[in-house]
């Protein structure tokens, strides 16, 4: 019997990218590939890329560069998937000379003809058209890839229709559209039967999902089947934050206490020219009513600093909501000009930020989380946490690894099995993870 080939996938990146590799898994795995964790060892390899900061760029190259070696020798078959594919379509042929093939996120399912046409046509392919959005369809994952996985990540809507002036997104990903609900409650089913306990919905814009129920309405659907224990979702664009949302975390407990709610500044000057539509007034009063909703729930964020034009005092403003609202944490980045954006194209005219300040600044945002992030992980000292289990900890394998509802991370003495619902007591806290031990077990991994 031939010995079948083996790929190698690469993923930079958000969790969409995460989910188009699995799902080019899946087409591989139809075509009888098998993965393989060594690049050395591949027949395919495929970068899956991402280019939502010019740093991410340079990290695919580099990466490609690797693989170039593993090409030569083996004579292995190097694409480039993702967003910098679509971004770039033949110019990335052009400027890798190396590379096989190119193909954007809506060409996942052409990846048999893809290969096809590189290795019996000898061609070099480049394969990034859109999908319309009548015809776009979402493939079913195969729940037998999440066999003893206990959270696993669903998509429900690809693309956006925002224009955040330094967002490159809406130019990789293209138009939103939302996958129909039947079959997102369908791929949940199937991945309670394999033993998932956790999803959580992706797409860059959850709330504004239409795929034929709202996403509040979807939100209490997935909270209601009995086999799920939690439900999470990610990412949510403040100005859809509705009252119809914060009821449902008012009143379904299965919906996990955290939401991730990107602010990107406290500058209500800075908003305007990112083009966020809406105030920091506007974002406090949200949060405010979603905190009376559901107390204790865990509010995480994303801001760029450094974005054109902002002085001192706008960085300041971002300072003060930092600690006005005491994100749990947050994912602060300096801002990047990306092509084909109005902050790319006009940061010259706007006031570009000298590197130098840019960097300061994010150090001393950064510091300030740090210290609330703390703060809030030794409140939870002494207490008794729910914990998800997920397996063994990556740090000690003697301990477990689970997380609480608030999505805070927990490595715990004890014996609990994966998929088990326990109670750990929190003796220890650093800013990004607890620990303790384990009390008793709420629920069994099959209840
Ligand atoms: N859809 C989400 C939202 O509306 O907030 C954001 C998705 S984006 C993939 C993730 C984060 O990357 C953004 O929230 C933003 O903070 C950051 N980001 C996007 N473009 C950026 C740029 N040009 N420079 C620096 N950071 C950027
Ligand atoms: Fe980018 Fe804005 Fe869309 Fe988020 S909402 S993906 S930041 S354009």
């Amino acid at each position: 019997m031939a010995t079948p080939k083996r790929y190698f996938v690469h993923t930079f990146g958000c969790q969409m990218n995460v989910s188009d590799s699995q799902r080019m898994s899946e087409v591989l795995g139809r075509l009888q590939y098998v993965p393989t964790s060594v690049c050395d060892d591949a027949d395919l390899i495929i970068v899956n890329t991402c280019a939502i900061r010019e740093k991410a760029e340079e990290k695919m190259l580099s990466a490609l560069g690797r693989y170039r070696r593993v090409k030569m020798s083996r004579r292995a078959l190097l694409g480039v998937a993702g967003c910098v594919a679509q971004q770039q379509k033949e110019r990335l042929l052009k400027r890798i000379p190396f590379l096989d093939f190119v193909f954007g996120p809506d060409a996942i399912a052409n990846l048999p003809e893809i290969l096809r046409r590189v290795e019996q046509d000898r061609v070099r392919v480049v394969d990034t058209a859109w999908m319309d959005s009548e015809e776009y369809v979402f493939p079913r994952a195969d729940a037998e890839t999440a066999r003893g996985k206990v959270s696993e990540f669903v998509t429900i809507m690809k693309g956006c229709d925002n224009v955040c002036s330094f967002c490159v997104v809406p130019h990789t990903r293209g138009r939103e559209v939302s996958r129909p609900f039947e079959q997102i409650l369908a791929e949940i089913a199937d991945l309670a039967e394999v033993g998932v306990r956790e999803v959580t919905l992706i797409g860059q814009n959850v709330n504004s999902y239409r795929g034929g129920i709202e996403f509040h309405q979807l939100l209490r659907r997935v909270a209601r089947l009995p086999s799920i224990d939690r439900v999470r979702f990610t990412t949510s664009h403040p100005h859809d934050l509705c009252d119809e949302l914060i009821n449902a975390f008012r009143e379904e407990e299965k919906i996990a206490p955290h939401f991730h709610l990107p602010v990107q500044s406290g500058s209500n000057r800075i908003l305007q020219v990112m083009r966020r539509d809406y105030s920091v007034a506007e974002y406090l009063d949200r949060l405010e009513r979603l905190r009376a909703a559901r107390p204790g729930i865990a509010v995480t964020t994303d801001i760029i600093v450094g974005f054109p034009g902002e002085s001192e005092e706008d960085f300041e403003a971002t300072l003060e909501l930092t600690r006005q609202v005491r994100f749990e944490n947050q994912f602060s980045f300096v801002f990047s000009p990306r092509p084909r954006t109005a902050a790319g194209i006009h940061e010259k005219e706007w006031g570009p930020i000298a590197h130098q300040v840019k960097i300061e600044r994010l150090e001393r945002l950064q510091k300030v989380q740090r210290a609330i992030s703390l703060e809030i992980m030794r409140q939870q000292i002494g207490r008794e946490v729910e914990v998800l289990v997920e397996g063994p900890s990556k740090f000690d394998p003697l301990k477990r690894f689970g997380r609480t509802p608030e999505n805070r991370t927990v490595n715990f003495e004890g014996d609990a099995e994966s998929g088990t619902l326990t109670r750990v007591r929190i003796d220890a806290a650093t800013a990004n993870a607890l620990s303790g031990k384990q009390r008793d077990t709420v629920r069994g991994p099959s209840a």
